[in-house]
């Protein structure tokens, strides 16, 4: 059988078992499990080889049974980068690249500037603004180590610079004046978790689950931390724009702003340091 009517038959499996987008997700895995592109697989006349099919065949059942698409390719595309990804690191979503262009734009006019990811996971964030903004200085926490070494494995495949710390927050940021905070923290609440699809459960609970206070915490450090005139810039849950923006107003910064996404859901805040 040729790719194309390997992807057809596969397709059809993953749609009977209700998986969302079969045909992309038929041939993201088959170009994974082939070492090729997409494209290649309309043009391959070559069937696979016994062992490449019981390789194909795993991985359909397992995202039949709920395992995420990136979980089974190891790769995440973000803004113009490809991330490798695993379990037990929280996969980078397309709204956070909504995050990553707000804040590259809030340091347009600044050179060199120093930039601090939180909760940087496999690095999307940090690692996007070390590649579209090579003068400025990354620096990216998280207090999963796992998280950090896998990031720290992205920037060395990308050949990108990004100084990499484990710790919550802000804690490991002490010396230095950022120009620009930016994070996805976790914000999902704990009544929420049960009712999350199972792509999102299987990532990490620290990378969704919202500790309490974290905001303010997160609001309060960049407003002692940052220089004069610097901006923080979080993703939030599409319901909390408001109670998140009281929460910058508390901490004493200024030129609160909430940023829709391309569907016109809340899924930013932005906030400077008078
Ligand atoms: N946007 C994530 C989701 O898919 C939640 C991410 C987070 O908590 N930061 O639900």
């Amino acid at each position: 059988m040729r790719p194309a009517e390997v992807l057809a038959r596969a397709t059809d499996y993953l749609e009977r078992h209700d998986v969302e987008s079969p045909g992309p997700t038929a041939e993201l895995l088959l170009a994974s499990v082939l070492g090729t592109d997409r494209a290649a697989l309309y043009t391959r006349s070559e069937g696979l080889s016994s062992a490449e099919a019981r390789r194909f065949g795993r991985a359909l059942c397992r995202r039949c049974t709920g395992t995420p698409v990136q979980h089974l390719t190891g790769v995440q595309g973000f803004r113009h980068l490809t991330l490798a990804v695993r379990a037990g690191v929280f996969v980078p979503r397309p709204e956070t690249e909504i995050v990553a262009g707000i804040a590259i734009a809030m340091i347009a006019g600044r050179r060199s500037p120093v930039v601090v990811d939180v909760g940087t996971g496999a690095g999307p964030i940090a690692l996007a603004i070390a590649a579209e903004r090579p003068d400025a200085r990354v620096i990216a926490t998280d207090v999963s180590s796992e998280a950090i070494e896998l990031a720290a494995e992205n920037a060395e495949r990308l050949g990108l610079v990004v100084d990499f710390r484990v710790g919550d927050l802000l804690d490991p940021v002490r010396n230095e004046h950022p120009d620009l905070i930016v994070g996805n923290p976790p914000y999902v609440r704990a009544d929420e978790l049960d009712d999350l699809p199972p792509v999102v459960r299987a990532d990490p609970e620290t990378a969704l689950l919202e500790p309490p206070g974290l905001y303010g915490r997160l609001f309060r450090q960049s407003a002692q931390l940052l220089r004069t005139g610097g901006a923080v810039v979080v993703e939030i849950g599409e319901t909390r724009s408001a109670e998140v923006g009281r929460e910058a107003v508390a901490a004493g910064l200024t030129d609160v702003t909430t940023h829709p996404d391309l569907a016109g859901r809340d899924r930013v805040v932005s906030a400077v340091k008078p």
